[in-house]
């Protein structure tokens, strides 16, 4: 569960995030729609821990950002700011991930495994497509089995097979009872992927809603 109260963001001359008010429950793909520079990557990495709200609160599980990244065992996140050094395999990355954060080596093999980069495992991630690295990403933020997932514009880079993947990957982590949140700028695909809708404009929520009672009102 994540709630955000009054969330706001200023950065030198720029409102990102403008007195933001929601929850994303567990059991849903909660998708969070908005254009361009609307404020979504910034809110996700608040609710990391990133980033520091300027006034405000977010939540996971009840508990408010203690000045740390969450550990990966409750939050996982796929943001674009995490830099994986290029000459790493990749299970290198992901088993040097792990154990800095206590996390089993099984785990490894379990989430390549499910991101179908076992057989490619010991390859240099600097050679890896944009959907490769995507999947990576998703590896890592499953690494800890969290119960928080933060997706942020998952499926650029993919092709339509990946799409179809990783909305379906979504789904099952969010029938497991996890809190899954997810950002596009794309109403088409969070109309597929979500079954309940945040829409940001300029900072600001401008609706909150079950998918269904959306499309049925337009
Ligand atoms: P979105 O993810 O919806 O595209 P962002 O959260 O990335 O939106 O950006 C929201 C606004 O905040 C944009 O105007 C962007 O330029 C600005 N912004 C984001 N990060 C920073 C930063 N580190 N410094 C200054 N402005 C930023
Ligand atoms: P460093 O490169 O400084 O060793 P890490 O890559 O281990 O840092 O990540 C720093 C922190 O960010 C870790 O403590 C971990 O909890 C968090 N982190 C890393 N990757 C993810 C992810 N995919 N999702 C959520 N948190 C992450």
């Amino acid at each position: 569960m994540i709630e955000a109260r009054g969330l706001t963001k200023v950065y030198r001359d720029t409102t990102a995030v403008d007195g933001l008010d929601f929850r994303v429950e567990p059991g849903h793909v909660t998708g969070f729609l908005g254009p361009n520079g609307a404020g979504k990557s910034t809110t996700m990495r608040m609710i990391l821990g990133l980033d520091r709200p300027t006034s405000g609160s977010v939540k996971v599980n009840g508990r408010e950002y203690q000045g740390l990244v969450w550990p990966l065992h409750q939050v996982g996140a796929l943001l674009d700011a995490r830099a994986v050094h290029p000459g790493r395999s990749a299970y290198n990355h992901l088993r040097s991930l792990a154990a800095a954060n206590g996390i089993a080596r099984i785990r490894v093999d379990e989430v390549l495994e499910t991101v179908g980069l076992t057989g490619v495992a010991r390859k240099r991630v600097g050679g890896f497509s944009l959907g490769m690295s995507q999947r990576l990403g998703i590896a890592g933020a499953l690494l800890g089995d969290p119960g928080v997932l933060l997706f942020d514009e998952p499926v650029n880079g993919l092709d339509p097979d990946g799409i179809l993947w990783i909305r379906t990957l979504m789904r099952s982590l969010a029938a497991e009872g996890r809190t899954v949140l997810v950002s596009s700028h794309l109403m088409s695909e969070m109309a597929l992927t979500a079954d309940r809708l945040l829409i940001i404009g300029e900072g600001r929520l401008l609706a909150d809603s079950a998918m269904n009672e959306l499309i049925a009102r337009h």
